[in-house]
């Protein structure tokens, strides 16, 4: 562990009577970063915060800030700025009052707080909002009032939990964007806890994902898309793709019955012993995860039940009875009977299972929706398969 880091927390520990919330939780954030903490409701998340801010007693471990102890430190000297979703402004106070509230505890001079109330009421796009009583705020300002107070006092760590909840979605990605600019800006180090992967990936240099009080896998944002470790963190983040497949010793790759090709990457990039293991275990199932932008729809055809016109891609198209569609043979290419087709920005996301194996669920992108029942053909992209472990 490194001496530099911002924070480091090592071998975390929590007990609630004898359930274990946190269990040998390790990360460190350099400084700067933002690290975002994800994972299911009752993962550990808030206890992970509370335990850094000294709210949590340590069954085990360390939090180490530049070095330096955390252990018995109290809460208010950590040099933590906290911003909760619950933590409302005090309503007594108007906005500058609110920002300035930390540092007047820490006895800066009028004059100093002013000056920084201001600066910081221009770093968060409020000028001239001092004056303004709390109440008369929006939910978005009373938000950026909110994170002015907890980096007023300039702290070393900033944390953040669920901050942007309560608002509605739009709202909320401008101010995530605002958020992820500023703290890049002043070189801010932040701690972010959220349940909202899609925040999470929006504003962090490096996600975490816990499960069940420990760390399942800790990566930046695409490498945790492209290369989850588990089942359960492909699924976490929402992907389409998660089939098995099997494996034969000639390196043939099968899911749901149907030949996709040919594959050696799939156990492990040029390594020997893996390949070696592979060939033992030949006609072995693994799961692996395709993201969705490696399934192309090729064609597409109304579905038998429906009969009516068919639908397209500007692609081949059957002649509107979804049998007629042929899988090439040998081919990497699916039939997919659609389930649900959904707008999103600019094109649509596609669902729907493999015809014969509807166990196996295809997600995919296409510019036109396509009707329930209807059958899709897809082509995958072999390269583009990623073996995921338990
Ligand atoms: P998350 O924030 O990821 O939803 P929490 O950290 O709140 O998860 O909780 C983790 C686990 O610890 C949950 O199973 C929760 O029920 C339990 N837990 C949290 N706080 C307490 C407490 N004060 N006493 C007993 N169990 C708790």
């Amino acid at each position: 562990m490194s001496e530099q880091a911002a924070l480091a927390l090592q071998g975390l520990r929590v007990v609630y009577d004898s359930f274990v919330a946190l269990d040998d939780v390790s990360f460190e954030l350099a400084p700067g970063e933002t690290v975002a903490v994800v994972g299911p409701s009752g993962s550990g998340k808030s206890t992970l915060l509370r335990a850094v801010a000294g709210l949590e007693p340590l069954a085990g471990g360390e939090v180490l800030a530049q070095g330096r102890s955390l252990i018995g430190v109290a809460t208010h000297q950590r040099d933590l700025g906290l911003m909760f979703q619950d933590h409302a402004l005090f309503p007594h106070l108007d906005v500058a009052g609110n920002i300035g509230f930390g540092l007047r505890m820490q006895q800066w001079s009028r004059a100093r707080r002013s000056e920084r109330i201001d600066e910081l009421l221009d770093l968060v796009g409020l000028g001239g909002f001092g004056g303004r009583a709390v109440h008369e705020l929006s939910g978005g300002e009373a938000q950026r009032v909110a994170l002015a107070r907890a980096l007023a006092p300039e702290p070393a760590l900033l944390m953040l939990d669920e901050p942007f909840g309560s608002l509605d979605r739009l709202l909320r990605e401008e101010l995530t964007g605002e958020l992820r600019r500023l703290l890049r800006e002043l070189g801010q180090t932040a701690l972010h806890v959220t349940h909202d992967q899609g925040e999470a990936f929006a504003l962090a240099d490096r996600v975490v994902i816990l499960r069940g009080g420990k760390v399942e896998q800790i990566g930046a944002p695409a490498e945790l898309w492209y290369r989850p470790r588990s089942s359960f963190v492909a699924e976490f983040l929402g992907h389409a793709n998660i089939w098995p497949v099997e494996v034969g010793a000639d390196e043939a790759v099968t899911v749901g019955g149907q030949r996709l090709g040919l594959s050696s990457d799939l156990f492990g990039s040029g390594d020997a012993q893996a390949q070696a293991q592979a060939q033992a275990q030949a006609q072995a199932q693994v799961k692996v995860v395709v993201p969705v932008d490696a399934v192309r729809l090729e064609a597409a055809a109304a579905g038998l039940a429906t009969g009516g016109p068919p639908s397209t891609d500007g692609a081949v198209l059957g002649d509107g009875a979804g049998s007629s569609l042929g899988v090439v043979e040998g081919g990497a290419e699916l039939k997919v009977e659609i389930i649900s087709s959904v707008f999103r920005e600019g094109g649509y996301r596609i669902d729907g299972v493999m015809v014969g194996a509807p166990a196996v669920t295809v997600g995919f992108e296409a510019e036109m929706p396509l009707g329930s029942g209807d059958i899709a053909v897809v082509s995958v992209d072999l390269d583009r398969l990623h073996r995921l472990g338990n």
